[in-house]
C-alpha cells in the first residue's frame, strides 16, 4: 500500500505556481489532487490585486470589489475551499441607483423580462432613451453579442441610437466600472461580452450584484491558502521569485517539472524571457482605480448600498455598515485615469466628502480617511486587444492571470478562469508526455 502511494506521488508533477492572486491560488486549487504545488508569493498576504491590507490600525481592502452571479467559477471555488457566498456576499437583484441620474431596478427574472421590467418603472429616463436601450440590446442579442469588427464602445453607442444622457449616466459609469478603461478608447466587443454573461443571461441570478460582507482576505484568498495546506500544498509568502529558468525548468534554483507564471503582465515581463510575449505587452496600457474610505463618526445612510453619481469625482459609493457592519465607514471607488490623479490625497478626500454631503445633507462629522491607488489596477481593455494564450513557447511552462482570459475585461472571474484553463493545459501536456 505504502508502496503503491510512493509510486502514484512519483507520478504526480512538481509545479511551481508562481503569485498567489486568484489566478495563482484557482491554478493551484485545481491541481492540488494531480500535482504537488509549490506557490510563490512576493507578498506578505495572499490575494494578489484583491488582497486586505493593514493602515494605520485600519482593515481595509485594497479596493472596493463586485462580484456578479455569473462569477461561476469563482463562486465554485469559493465554495471549495469552505467559504459560503450566502454568508460572505450580498446578493441583490440588478440595481442602478444613481443620485444625479438614473435609478432602475431589475427584478430577479431572466433576460431580456428583467431589464424590460426595470426600464419600464426607470426614473430619471425619457420614454425615447428606454426604447433605444431596449432597441441596442435586443440588436447585441439577436447577434449573439458580436459585434464584427471591433470598435470603441463610446463611439459605437453613440452610432446606434445612444443619446448624451443615456452615455453620461449609464453607459459611461458601466463600461469604468466593468472595463475600467476610458469610454473613448474601450472594447465594444468586450462590453457585449460582459453585457451577455449578466443582462443578456437565462438566469436571473447572474446579473445579480454580489457585494462583499467579509474582507477580500477573508472571501477567498486566506480560506484558499488554508485549503491548500491542508491539501499538501507548499505556500511560500513573502517570497518573491528573481531568477526563473523555464527551459531548464527552474525557479530560483529549484528545480520542477512545471512552471505556471501568475502574475500581472508587466511582473511576467520581468520574469519571463520570450520575445513573442514582450512584442505583445509592448502596447499594453494600464488605467488605475482609487478607493477613498470615510470614516464617520455615526451611522451613514446612503440611498442604497451601492450608490452612484454621475457627475464629480466619486462614482460609486458604498455603504459598508450596511454590508460589514463596520460602523460608520464608507467607501467610494473612482475608476480610471481622470482629473482626480493630479488631486493630492487630502484634496481628493475633501472632495469627495463634500460631494457625499451635498447628497446626503445629515451626514455626521468625519473622522478620518484613508485613499487607496493602485496605479496599474487592471490593464485597459482596448478595442481588439490580442491576448496571449495560456502555454507559453516552452515546454512545461504556462501563463496565468486576469490577461489571458481573452473573452473578459481584468476581472476576479477572468483571473479564476485562466488559472483553471492553465491547470487544465498543465495536465493535458503531463499525461500525454507520462
Ligand atoms: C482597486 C481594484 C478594484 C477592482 N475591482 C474589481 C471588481 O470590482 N470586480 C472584479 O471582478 N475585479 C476587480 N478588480 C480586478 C481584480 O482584482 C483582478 O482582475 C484580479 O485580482 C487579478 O488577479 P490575478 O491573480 O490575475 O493577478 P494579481 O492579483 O496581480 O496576482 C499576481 C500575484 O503575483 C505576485 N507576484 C508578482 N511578481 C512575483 C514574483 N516575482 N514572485 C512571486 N510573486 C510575484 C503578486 O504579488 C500578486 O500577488 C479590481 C482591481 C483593483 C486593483
Amino acid at each position: 500500500m505504502e508502496d503503491l502511494e510512493l509510486r502514484l506521488q512519483a507520478v504526480k508533477p512538481r509545479v511551481a505556481i508562481i503569485g498567489a492572486g486568484w489566478a495563482g491560488l484557482a491554478a493551484a486549487i485545481e491541481l492540488a489532487d494531480a500535482a504537488n504545488v509549490v506557490v510563490f508569493e512576493a507578498g506578505r498576504v495572499p490575494g494578489g490585486r484583491a488582497r486586505s491590507v493593514e493602515l494605520d490600525g485600519m482593515r481595509l481592502d485594497n479596493g472596493q470589489h463586485i462580484l456578479i452571479g455569473a462569477y461561476r467559477e469563482c463562486l465554485r471555488l469559493m465554495r471549495k475551499v469552505g467559504v459560503d457566498p450566502q454568508q460572505t456576499l450580498a446578493a441583490q437583484p440588478l440595481a442602478w441607483q444613481q443620485i444625479d441620474g438614473i435609478s432602475m431596478r431589475c427584478p430577479d427574472w431572466p433576460a431580456p423580462w428583467h431589464l424590460l421590467a426595470g426600464l419600464l418603472v426607470a426614473n430619471g429616463l425619457r420614454w425615447r432613451d428606454k426604447l433605444a436601450m431596449l432597441r441596442l440590446l435586443t440588436w447585441l442579442r439577436v447577434r449573439r453579442w458580436q459585434i464584427g469588427q471591433d470598435v470603441a464602445a463610446q463611439r459605437w453607442l453613440q452610432q446606434h441610437g445612444q443619446s448624451e444622457r443615456l452615455l453620461q449616466c449609464f453607459w459611461s459609469p458601466l463600461i469604468l466600472a466593468t472595463l475600467n478603461t476610458p469610454p473613448a478608447q474601450a472594447s465594444m466587443q468586450l462590453l457585449a461580452n460582459v453585457l451577455r454573461d449578466s443582462l443578456g443571461s437565462s438566469r436571473g441570478e447572474d446579473s445579480r450584484l454580489l457585494l462583499p460582507r467579509v474582507d477580500l482576505g477573508a472571501l477567498f484568498a486566506a480560506p484558499a491558502v488554508q485549503w491548500l495546506a491542508a491539501h499538501g500544498g507548499d505556500i511560500r509568502l513573502g517570497k518573491r521569485v528573481t531568477a526563473l529558468d523555464l527551459t531548464a525548468q527552474m525557479v530560483d534554483g529549484e528545480s520542477f517539472d512545471a512552471i505556471i507564471v501568475a502574475t500581472a503582465p508587466y511582473h511576467a515581463l520581468r520574469l519571463v524571457n520570450a520575445p513573442a510575449l514582450t512584442n505583445l505587452l509592448k502596447a499594453w496600457q494600464y488605467q488605475p482605480i482609487t478607493t477613498v474610505y470615510l470614516q464617520f463618526a455615526g451611522r451613514v445612510t446612503l440611498p442604497a448600498v451601492m450608490t452612484g453619481q454621475a457627475q464629480g469625482l466619486g462614482q460609486w459609493w458604498f455603504d459598508r455598515e450596511a454590508l460589514s457592519g463596520e460602523a460608520g465607514l464608507v467607501s467610494v471607488v473612482i475608476s480610471a485615469e481622470g482629473a482626480h490623479d493630479n488631486l493630492t490625497h487630502d484634496a481628493l478626500l475633501a472632495q469627495v466628502e463634500q460631494e457625499l454631503r451635498r447628497a446626503v445633507p445629515d451626514l455626521p462629522s468625519l473622522l478620518g480617511g484613508r485613499v487607496i491607488t493602485e496605479r496599474r489596477a487592471t490593464f485597459a481593455a482596448n478595442v481588439a486587444l490580442p491576448r496571449p494564450d495560456v502555454r507559453l513557447p516552452v515546454k512545461s511552462g504556462y501563463l496565468a492571470g486576469d490577461w489571458l482570459c481573452a473573452d473578459y475585461p481584468a476581472t476576479l472571474e477572468g483571473a479564476v478562469r485562466s488559472g483553471i484553463a492553465a491547470a487544465g493545459a498543465l495536465m493535458q501536456d503531463w499525461t500525454t508526455r507520462t
